[in-house]
């Protein structure tokens, strides 16, 4: 029996992990989960899981939350929550499903617990892959991407000689915008651009998937997590998301790993590997697999990707700043108030602004505050300079 304790169940990397629970007999369990504001559908879940240990970081839903608890039910609140909920719970995996640099406190509880951190919140590994690395090093843990791609590439390389790796090339849909030109970019709607083709996934990482963002941040992932340089990895846009990577070695074969675009996939082998017990993922499918496109990604039109290989060449605190200016460029691109293309502004205007220090995960916090607030100044300017200023300049 695995016991498992998930943070963000009620997202989308939570909800699809629980089904794992639910079709695996008697295979996986939850000692723990955690939401940010979701209280109803928590306690939804720790009623059909039997979990008694919880945690809502926004104070407002745990308030709501307590009247409703269970007897014997433990809800952690607050900012520390899930810290507080890392500690109280004895659990085997955890499922690491928290969006955005706000997961970083909790990777890093996971790793010092020594425990096998399943991990979706990329961010952690963007904005602090070395001290991660390191830590999981130094207490004996273990971090197993849940994120397609790199799952596909851990398990491409299992049983191989690094040595003999000569790069990966990791696979792109190209998002909703793929075939959107130059010119209209700047129009593009925030419903258009959370239409991915093929997976389904939180509003962050779509938009990140229309932007290449998401790309940006994986080849950072990428480099942390198997030690590549920017030159050993290779961007391929790849629409039908079949192949969810490849590995190419040394003597020119190159290994792939596919299948449908099914998230339960990466989260399967997170919380199993190396074992492969049978899962509800559907395997090989010939109308699926019959057409199979790879193409070179576009630099111009998405300077995003870009971008991510500068950030790692740069080191320091460049990735932390990039993600942390992302975060509010999305937010803001979703709230109307800038261009899907103006989000590229955003970034450059916090990376001019950053001060290098990335000599502790709390120097990174504190880069990641700041980028926050130079990326906001930069999201004002541009509000002020953009479409809202005819109607200013026309009012008495
Ligand atoms: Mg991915």
């Amino acid at each position: 029996m695995t016991s498992i304790l998930l943070l963000g169940s009620t997202g989308s990397i939570g909800t699809q992990t629980l089904d794992l629970v639910r079709q695996s007999g008697s295979g996986l369990s939850v000692s723990g989960l955690a939401a940010r504001t979701s209280w109803e559908t928590l306690l939804e879940q720790a009623h059909e899981f039997g979990v008694t240990q919880l945690a809502l970081t926004d104070t407002e839903a745990a308030a709501s939350a307590r009247p409703h608890l269970a007897p014997g039910t433990h809800l952690h609140e607050g900012p520390e929550a899930l810290q507080e909920l890392i500690h109280a719970c004895e659990f085997d995996t955890a499922v690491h499903g928290v969006v955005g640099c706000a997961g970083l406190p909790a990777s890093v509880d996971i790793l010092r617990r020594g425990k096998r951190l399943a991990l979706a919140n990329k961010e952690s590994l963007v904005v602090a892959g070395r001290h991660l690395m390191a830590l999981a090093e130094e207490h004996g843990a273990e971090i197993i991407p849940v994120d397609s791609e790199h799952s596909a590439v851990l398990q491409c390389l299992r049983g191989e000689d690094r040595a003999r790796l000569k790069r990966v090339l990791l696979t792109c849909s190209g998002g909703p915008l793929r075939l959107t030109p130059s010119a209209d970019l700047d129009r593009v709607t925030p419903q258009e651009a959370l239409q991915h083709p093929n997976w389904s996934m939180g509003p962050r990482i779509t938009i990140g998937s229309a932007s290449l963002m998401n790309k940006a941040l994986e080849v950072i992932e990428l480099h942390h997590l198997f030690e590549l340089t920017p030159e050993q990895i290779e961007v391929v846009i790849h629409p039908q998301s079949i192949v969810h990577s490849m590995v190419e070695f040394v003597d020119g074969a190159v290994v792939a790993h596919m299948g449908v675009p099914d998230m339960r996939g990466p989260i399967h082998h997170a919380l199993h590997s190396p074992d492969r017990p049978p899962s509800p993922v559907r395997g090989f499918d010939l109308k699926a697999f019959a057409k199979l496109e790879f193409e070179a990604p576009d630099p111009v039109r998405f300077p995003a990707l870009t971008l991510g290989y500068e950030c790692i060449r740069a080191g320091e605190d460049a990735a932390c700043v990039l993600n942390a200016a992302d975060e509010v460029a999305v937010q803001a691109f979703l709230d109307g108030a800038i261009s899907f293309t103006d989000m590229n502004r955003v970034h450059h205007a916090a990376l001019e602004k950053r001060q290098g220090d990335a000599s502790s995960i709390e120097a990174l916090m504190a880069a990641d505050l700041r980028a926050r607030t130079h990326a906001q100044e930069a999201v004002q300017t541009l509000t002020a300079s953009g479409p809202a200023a005819p109607k200013t300049a026309s009012s008495p």
